[in-house]
């Protein structure tokens, strides 16, 4: 079965699942391969919906998830200014770059961040700024954003982020214990009031402190 095939069927299965966004679903399906993202030895898995190895102990997350949270991104409202936190292997950051004008993307591990920067220059994504360092603060000197993803748990709600938020702007983050499983909170901006709803129990890598 060609990756080509095998990309097709993941979608049509988001799509069965519930994801609606056409316009998502055409970026996952046309403009950003997944398979570029994994390491040789994970290609044939790339089209499974499964989080896969990308080294360093870190984890590309499964599509279903990264459709999911970028979808609640996108219905909330337009998407000029994004940030997300933890770059990883720089497949969410693609996917934004093609729905948002301008998306920035911080991450802790140098070799994953280096690895991802050079991905998305090849992959001609001119739109989607690779930083690395810590970002559990947030990313000040580009604030107000219209959309803050966290692709890392917390084990806490973390205010900076939703003092970085543009009005009417939505963070998404994994909150919970670590170990186990998280909520997936969805928190939308008016004023200085954030509405706040879970959309899911996921189980994402844990967000560090500090840079490696
Ligand atoms: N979005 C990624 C998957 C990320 S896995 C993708 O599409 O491939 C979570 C990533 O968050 C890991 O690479 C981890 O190193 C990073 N991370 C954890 N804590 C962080 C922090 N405080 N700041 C920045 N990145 C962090």
């Amino acid at each position: 079965m060609s990756l080509e095939f095998q990309r097709n069927a993941l979608i049509e299965q988001l799509r069965r699942e519930g994801i609606r966004s056409e316009r998502l679903l055409n970026v996952m399906l046309n403009e950003v391969p997944r398979h570029l993202f994994v390491p040789a030895s994970e290609t044939n898995f790339s089209y499974e919906d499964i989080p896969l190895p990308i080294g360093s102990g870190q984890t590309i997350s499964q599509p279903y998830i990264v459709a999911r949270m970028t979808e609640a991104l996108l219905e909330g409202g337009p998407l000029n200014r994004v940030l997300e936190i933890g770059t990883g292997s720089g497949y969410q950051a693609a996917i934004l770059g093609k729905l948002a004008n301008q998306v920035y993307t911080i991450e802790r591990i140098q070799t994953l961040h280096e690895q991802a920067k050079k991905r998305l220059a090849s992959l001609n994504i001119k739109n989607v700024e690779c930083l690395y360092g810590d970002g559990s603060l947030g990313l000040k000197e580009y604030a107000p954003f219209d959309g803050i993803l966290v692709a890392a748990a917390s084990e806490a709600i973390l205010p900076n982020l939703l003092d970085q938020l543009a009005e009417g702007g939505r963070l998404i983050i994994p909150v919970g214990a670590t170990f186990e499983s998280q909520d997936l909170l969805y928190f939308t901006r008016k004023g200085n009031e954030f509405n706040k709803e879970c959309l899911d129990i996921v189980r994402f890598v844990p967000l560090r402190p500090g840079v490696a």
